[in-house]
């Protein structure tokens, strides 16, 4: 790519600067041209009129003295810029305009009559020119005497200078030669330029398409040096992080894809183990008919049991997904965090003292009342004093402490229970994450207690957080804001 662009760059720079100086060239040109003119005709109109050339040319005339005046004209030759190459003189006959006289050495006697020659004949000053002829030239008659002619003398003479604009065309042709070899020093400086703007423009943009062709082939960790603050360097900067922006929105795509398949399979899972002994139990006994009726009892307990748990599940599911598609409407009004604590303390007191625990309840004075979904809220406290339960054996302790800060309310369930270990802290709150399934499943539990809760928690804009030490306890802690979380 870059070698492509590199060879567009050379090729405009080369138009460019061709094109510069063929406009110089025909500007200086022509000023050169007119300039020349302009200073030719000047410069002989200044001779012509302010010198004593032509009086003292009239005087030779007088006497008929075509070499003295040839004498006189070689004495002002150069003033007149006379060379005898590309500006001559000529003395003319002033009624035939033939050549009498001239400063052309090389003998060439026959001259073209031109206009300015015409009107000296005639007896006027011809001091001006056509510009655009490719010569340039005057003639100015020198007229004699009325004496000198009644002597018998000629009828005067013209004096004829001619230039043919040699010197202005040498000129330029040393010009075009100035011009063409700064063209070539243009275009060698053009070249340097393109190097240094290529590696300075090109190769982010080269290292660009790299990227971008990594991109293509789903890499995304390549990033691109960005040394410049300019656009370029913008351009780079910008591209750098869509790139990282991609990589992560892809890592997370592929995060939410492995959750929802482990989510799908939990589901099934969890659904497929009460149904197989729904139908364990169900077949046995519709296959043996003389059970005895205490088994069969039993068994009829255990199908109720299980159709109750999938029950329970599937509600689970069902509350979990309107939280995920938002459908999930809160009742918010303000109520006695207090008396919910004590509802809730009230209803698993009895089942705490059949199982021997020691079971407190310490709340702060006059605790605030809170805005919030209460039947929501108690459904989190049952579900975290349900597991200081289920997770702490017969005889434990469980504390529960309320408390108050400036604009927030903590709730904390403290047991003296197995606990949990360290690396599955972080990931009892994942849709059916269990540290044992067994225990869990034992104790009625389905896995989607503590995502229920924390996403009951989170929407009134407060936070759960767990610290546990394994077979010394578990503390689970509970903040919610008074005022609630504005648009729940
Ligand atoms: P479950 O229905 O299994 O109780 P939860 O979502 O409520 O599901 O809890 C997830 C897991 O966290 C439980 O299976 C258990 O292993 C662990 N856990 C929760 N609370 C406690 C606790 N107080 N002590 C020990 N482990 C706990």
């Amino acid at each position: 790519m870059s070698k492509s662009l590199n060879i567009k760059l050379v090729f405009i720079m080369l138009l460019i600067i061709v094109l510069l100086m063929t406009v110089v060239l025909a500007f200086l040109a022509r000023g050169v041209q007119d300039f020349h003119t302009a200073q030719f005709y000047s410069q002989m109109e200044s001779i012509f009129t302010k010198t004593e050339l032509v009086s003292e040319l009239r005087l030779a005339a007088d006497e008929g003295d075509v070499k003295r005046m040839d004498e006189i004209l070689s004495v002002f030759m150069g003033e007149l810029g006379i060379d005898r190459k590309t500006r001559n003189y000529y003395i003319l006959d002033g009624i035939t305009g033939e050549v009498l006289e001239t400063s052309d050495t090389s003998g060439n006697t026959r001259i073209k009559i031109t206009l300015n020659i015409l009107k000296a004949i005639r007896g006027e000053n011809a001091l001006k020119g056509n510009s655009r002829a490719d010569y340039m030239d005057v003639a100015v008659p020198i007229t004699i005497s009325a004496a000198s002619a009644a002597s018998g003398a000629s009828g005067g003479f013209v004096v004829y200078i001619i230039d043919n604009k040699q010197t202005a065309q040498s000129l330029n042709t040393e010009i075009l030669a100035l011009i063409l070899q700064a063209v070539l020093i243009g275009f060698a400086i053009s070249i340097a330029i393109i190097l240094i703007i290529s590696k300075t423009l090109l190769s982010p943009i080269q290292g660009m398409t790299k990227a971008a062709e990594a991109m293509a082939d789903g890499d995304f960790s390549r990033k691109i040096r960005v040394d410049s603050k300019d656009e370029i360097g913008i351009l780079a900067k910008t591209f750098n992080d869509m790139a990282s922006q991609i990589e992560t929105m892809l890592e997370e795509l592929k995060k939410a894809e492995k959750l929802r398949r482990e989510f799908v399979a939990n589901v099934s899972h969890e659904l497929r183990t009460p149904l197989t002994s729904i139908r364990t139990y169900a077949e046995t006994m519709s296959e043996n008919q003389g059970i005895p009726q205490e088994t069969e009892r039993e068994f009829l307990h255990v199908i109720i049991n299980e159709s109750d748990r999938m029950t329970k599940i599937v509600q689970d599911l069902l509350e979990l997904s309107r939280f995920d598609s938002g459908n999930s409407k809160m009742a918010v009004e303000a109520f006695s965090i207090e008396q919910s604590l004590r509802d809730v303390y009230a209803a698993i007191a009895l089942e705490a003292r059949r199982r021997k625990h020691v079971f407190n309840l310490e709340l702060e004075w006059k605790l605030p009342n809170i805005k919030g979904d209460r039947a929501r809220i108690e459904q989190v406290l049952m579900n975290i004093i349900s597991n200081a339960m289920k997770y702490t054996p017969d005889g434990g302790t469980i504390n529960i402490c309320a408390g108050s800060s400036d604009s927030n309310i903590w709730v904390s369930v403290e047991d003296s229970g197995i606990g949990i270990p360290e690396e599955d802290l972080t990931r009892i709150f994942d849709r059916f994450y269990r540290v044992e399934k067994a225990r869990s499943r034992e104790a009625g539990g389905t896995g989607l207690g503590l995502s229920i809760a924390r996403e009951i928690v989170k929407r009134h804009g407060g936070d759960l957080s767990v610290k546990s030490e394994q077979g010394v306890g578990t503390t689970v802690t509970m903040t919610l804001p008074i005022e609630g979380a504005g648009a729940i």
